[in-house]
């Protein structure tokens, strides 16, 4: 490509929090009834005063935290100054001269900041019958809900990269019980700047040059739309530099059907937002303030998505798989951590155990049809199937129906095993009879073998297992086997 691509994304997620970001009303993004939860504070009454929501500066904070970003010392919330149907005030809280958080790092990108403000009313334009006038309709219920703010230096060099800073940036708020962060929602939102620059700067000079004009795009509802809108800019933007055209600095939303991005507007600069701090909000000396001293954050912080990453990859998973744990820390919580801690040193155990989750118990929570839960199976019981398995005290065939059994009605694999008639015989006696049964009955196959000849050890097993109708543990019947033989 003779164009190098430079993407910043900023992101904002809306936080969990019991109300609103500055006021008493419920943060309750479920809520389907249109204005319900709203007071004089959120529908922007004169006189109403703000008060700031403690446990969504305490979440910026937690994700600044897990960032490795420097904690602000002092804070304070700014009037950002515009006019919308959907903002009431006439201006958004949000912060502009002091961060929450500045700086920090996620997958290698830098980060330039994290701040906390306020989302804006929802619009509706319902369709009317022909002949009516159009209308659109304002629920407030989203007003002052606490969004945090997250930029990115302009440092992303791909779309694929883009797209895995986003899915990353998901799994930290999930972890951190910050934000559902759920795209399709509008929980999370991505606004991806796209910029191009020729490639002959760098081969030239051996220095990245003056990075291009960007183009900031919105309406990305996926992560699936933020990898391709920067995609499209990157091919849109290198197709009109090579026509000797320019690029122009605007905002372009992202069509999602046509898969195309189209302009909406030429972008504002800030000052045109007349920033000033909030009159009716006092600044925060947040270091004088314990609950959110860094020592006490870091201690709050949980294993964090790469921490559990490495952890995995360090016991031997392949990428694959540990992502697919990373991602669905249901499994982990109630099963797979749980095996890691009483499996220490037991490879066999946590490799089978893996496999189980990932084949087995993945397939039944997402299938319908199949009643129970994995809740149902703790991590000692799913230890004790796994050691009848590796010691062979069960088939394959029979740990996944002993497996069913427990996600159905939970138990103990060696009940469920014996009431299913599923144990495979290793008792010594029963296995010596069976051994010296088939040796005295096949005494060519056996002559065969002290001939050298390893195919007959395993005909001799065969038709052991044979005998006992496919009870036998074949593990120990070939240990009984061999030590006839010798
Ligand atoms: P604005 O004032 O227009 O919002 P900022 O400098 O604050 O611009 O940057 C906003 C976002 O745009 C950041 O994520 C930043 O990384 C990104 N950005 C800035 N310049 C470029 C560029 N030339 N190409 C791509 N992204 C850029
Ligand atoms: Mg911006
Ligand atoms: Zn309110």
């Amino acid at each position: 490509m003779k164009y190098i691509p430079t993407i910043g994304l900023e992101i904002h997620a809306e936080l969990k929090t019991r109300t609103k970001m500055f006021c008493a009303c419920r943060n309750d993004p479920d809520e389907k009834r249109p204005n319900l939860n709203i007071c004089p504070v959120c529908m922007a009454h004169p006189g109403a005063l703000p008060v700031i929501n403690r446990e969504a500066v305490k979440k910026v904070l937690l994700v600044g935290a897990a960032l490795q970003g420097t904690l602000a010392d002092y804070t304070e919330f700014d009037r950002k100054n515009y006019f919308y149907p959907d903002i009431p005030k006439g201006y958004q809280i949000s912060q502009y001269k002091h961060p929450l958080v500045s700086g920090g790092e996620l997958l290698g990108v830098r980060l330039t900041r994290v701040h906390l403000e306020e989302d804006t009313a929802r619009s509706q334009h319902p369709s009317t019958s022909s002949g009516q006038a159009p209308i659109s309709l304002i629920d407030f219920n989203r007003a002052g809900v606490p969004l945090m703010e997250l930029v990115t230096e302009p440092v992303i060099e791909s779309a694929e990269q883009a797209g895995a800073f986003a899915r990353e940036l998901q799994l930290l708020l999930r972890y951190l019980n910050a934000s559902e962060a759920n795209m399709e929602k509008g929980e999370m939102r991505v606004e991806a700047n796209v910029s191009v620059s020729a490639r002959s700067n760098l081969a030239e000079t051996g220095e990245a040059g003056p990075l291009g004009t960007k183009v900031e795009v919105k309406n990305l509802n996926s992560f699936r739309s933020v990898e391709r809108a920067v995609a499209f800019e990157v091919q849109r933007q290198s197709e009109l530099l090579e026509r000797g055209e320019e690029v122009v600095q605007e905002t372009r939303g992202w069509d999602e059907q046509k898969q195309v991005t189209f302009s909406q507007r030429k972008k504002e600069s800030s000052h045109d937002y007349r920033y000033f701090p909030d009159p009716d909000l006092p600044s925060l000396l947040l270091s004088e303030i314990p609950e959110f001293s860094k020592e006490v954050l870091a201690k709050e912080l949980p294993e964090l998505p790469w921490q559990k990453r490495d952890r995995y990859l360090k016991l031997g998973f392949k990428l694959e798989d540990a992502e697919f744990f990373v991602n669905e820390p249901q499994f982990v919580k109630t099963l797979l951590d749980g095996v890691i801690e009483k499996t220490q040193s037991d490879l066999d155990i946590l490799r089978l155990a893996s496999n189980y989750i990932l084949s087995d118990l993945r397939g039944y929570s997402t299938d319908l049809n199949m009643p129970g839960s994995i809740e149902n199976i703790n991590p000692e019981t799913f230890v004790m199937l796994m050691q009848m398995i590796k010691t062979s005290n069960v088939s394959s065939r029979g740990a996944k129906e002993i497996l069913a059994e427990m996600y159905k009605s939970g138990g103990n694999p060696e009940t469920i095993a014996k009431e299913k008639d599923l144990l495979q015989q290793s008792d010594e006696g029963a296995l010596k009879t069976i051994a010296q049964k088939i040796i005295d009955a096949n005494p060519k196959v056996v002559a065969d073998y002290r001939a050298g000849k390893q195919a007959a050890l395993q005909f001799l097993i065969g038709q052991g297992m044979k005998e006992s109708k496919g009870s036998a543990n074949p593990e120990a019947l070939r240990e009984e086997m061999l030590k006839k033989l010798r």
